[in-house]
Order: structure tokens, then C-alpha cells, then sequence
């Protein structure tokens, strides 16, 4: 019997940007990844490391300079009716849901509006009322966007995204901004049903320890280019990238690594960190260093990582 094929599986991928009039700057450089039906995987790193390039050209939402991506095993087609087909057991969630929500339609007609686009089992209606439930948003059905909270429009534009009953969510800095509690509730909703559905989730997150607590594994990404993966169980406890082990640090938990000074300009040659990093050598300078399977499913590209 054939394995089933990764929910999404992006190889090669590369995304350049037009700079002035000639230039071009390179915002994703060369990602793999892989996600299994079910697998919660997080994407980190610092803004601008192209972790939202990655997730937007994944989905064929802008085009890439390189790379193949397949869903459930199918290429992605060119741009059109097909991609849009293609896309459509994929969905997107983002930080801000007001480019998702119509300012002059109540929640419950938001609801029923993805319920009816989405059939499913039982009446639209009913889908959308068990929904609005399942995000506490009974109360608020009458109220419009505007009248909502910013923790409420959330779950809204959550609650029609799992009302499509997509096989792929890739959440875009999902839980920024929301206080602990509603960050823990909402990630909740997001990755309830992935077992039985074998939903696969994309969580694209800076706050290291939330996403490590809710993936099944990490992937980080530095400069457009993935620099560690591992299994989140393993964090704190493996000889990481001097990124991964800085974030560590700044979220309370000491780890050994290179330090890094935030404020130094990323280096165009050889590792990207090399004018950041305090243990960059002539060769971090020269060599960018690929990214290295250690075994037992640690992924690292650093010349000179830090033991566990
Ligand atoms: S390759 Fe060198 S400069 Fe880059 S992170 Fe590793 S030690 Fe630091």
C-alpha cells in the first residue's frame, strides 16, 4: 500500500522582489518543506525573514522565481481557474481578518455566507449557528465587524475558515496581539478536529515558545532561508542554531549559543548572520552554510553551532 503524499509539500522555493529600477532582492531563497495530513508544523524567525513570502507563495497567492509546491500530491497549476480549484482545500487565516470581513455583513450572515460557499453536513444554518458556538460568538451574531471586538473578528474569520473544512490552514501571525489567555483559546479552536479531519496546520509565528507548545515541529528561518528544523519536543535540548538558541534566551529560558547584536546588517556573503553573530569565523564570512541533516530529524545550516 502507497503512503499518502504530504498535505503541502514546497521544494526549491524562491520569491525575489523588483528593488528600484533594476535591482531584485531575494526574499525567499531555496525553502523545502513538508507537512503530513494532520501535522501542526510552526515557522519562525524575526519580521522580514520571509516567512510570510514562503506561506502566500505556498499557496500560489504571488508568483515565485523557483520552486514547485504540491497539495496532496498535485502540482500547483498556473495562475487562473485551476490554481483557484487547487487552492481550494487550502486556507489562509492572517493577523488582521478585516480584509476578510465585510463591514456591512453580521456575523451570523458571515458564518452562513462560508457555510452555504462550503456545504457540509446539515443545513447551512445550523453549521454556522453550531460554529458561532464553538467560537463564544452566539451572543454577537446581530453585530457587524465594526461592533466587534478585535479578539472577536478573529474568531469570526476564524469560524469561516473552519467552515470550509480545509485539509491545509497556514495561520500568518494568528495569535499576535492577543493576550495570553485568548492567544491559548484561539490556537485551541485553530488546531481542534486536525486529528480526525487530518487537517495540516502552517502556524507562522515570532513567539517561539507558543508555537513550540502547540506544533509537532519547528522550523526556523533566518534571512528567506530555513536554518533549523526539528521535533518542538526536542526545543531547549539540542545543539541549535545561535537564532533559535537567542530566541530561546529572550523568552526566559537559557540556552547556550553565539550571542547576536540586532543591530548589525545581515551580511550578503557566506551566512547571512555573519556580521551578527560573535562566533562567525573567515569561513561564516565566505560560505553560506547549507542546511545539514544532524539525524534524528534535526535540520541545522551553521557552521559553528553550539553544543546541547
Ligand atoms: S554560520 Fe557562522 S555566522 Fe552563521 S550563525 Fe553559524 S557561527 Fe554564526
Amino acid at each position: 500500500m502507497s503512503a499518502a503524499p504530504p498535505r503541502l509539500a514546497v521544494s526549491g522555493l524562491t520569491v525575489s522582489f523588483a528593488v528600484g529600477l533594476w535591482g531584485r532582492r531575494i526574499a525567499v531563497d531555496d525553502v523545502s518543506l513538508h507537512l503530513s495530513p494532520g501535522e501542526v508544523v510552526g515557522l519562525i524567525g524575526e519580521s522580514g525573514s520571509g516567512k510570510t513570502t514562503v506561506a502566500r507563495a505556498a499557496l500560489g497567492l504571488i508568483p515565485a522565481d523557483a520552486g514547485r509546491v504540491h497539495l496532496d500530491g498535485v502540482a500547483m497549476p498556473a495562475p487562473g481557474a485551476a490554481r483557484r480549484a487547487w487552492r481550494r482545500g487550502a486556507q489562509l487565516v492572517l493577523q488582521d481578518p478585516d480584509g476578510m470581513l465585510n463591514p456591512g455583513m453580521t456575523a451570523a450572515e458571515h458564518l452562513i455566507e462560508s457555510a452555504e460557499l462550503h456545504p457540509g453536513e446539515g443545513q447551512a444554518k445550523a453549521r454556522a449557528e453550531a460554529m458561532a458556538a464553538a467560537m463564544g460568538l452566539s451572543a454577537r451574531l446581530h453585530a457587524r465587524p465594526a461592533e466587534l471586538s478585535g479578539g472577536e473578528r478573529r474568531r469570526l474569520g476564524l469560524g469561516r475558515v473552519l467552515l470550509a473544512s480545509p485539509r491545509l490552514i497556514v495561520a500568518d501571525e494568528p495569535t499576535a496581539g492577543l493576550d495570553a489567555h485568548r492567544k491559548a483559546e484561539l490556537l485551541d479552536l485553530l488546531l481542534a478536529g486536525r486529528g480526525p479531519s487530518g487537517r495540516a496546520v502552517l502556524l507562522i509565528s515570532h513567539d517561539l515558545p507558543l508555537v513550540a507548545w502547540a506544533c509537532d515541529r519547528l522550523l526556523v528561518m533566518v534571512q528567506g532561508r530555513i536554518v533549523e528544523g526539528f521535533p518542538a519536543r526536542r526545543l531547549g535540548q539540542l545543539g541549535h542554531h545561535p537564532f533559535t538558541a537567542a530566541a530561546l534566551r529572550a523568552a526566559g529560558r537559557p540556552t547556550p549559543g553565539h550571542a547576536l547584536n540586532p543591530e548589525a546588517e545581515p551580511s550578503l556573503r557566506g551566512c547571512a548572520l555573519a556580521r551578527r553573530c560573535a562566533g562567525a569565523t573567515a569561513r561564516c564570512t565566505e560560505e553560506a552554510p547549507p542546511l545539514t541533516d544532524r539525524g534524528d530529524d534535526h535540520l541545522l545550516a551553521c557552521h559553528h553551532p553550539s553544543a546541547p
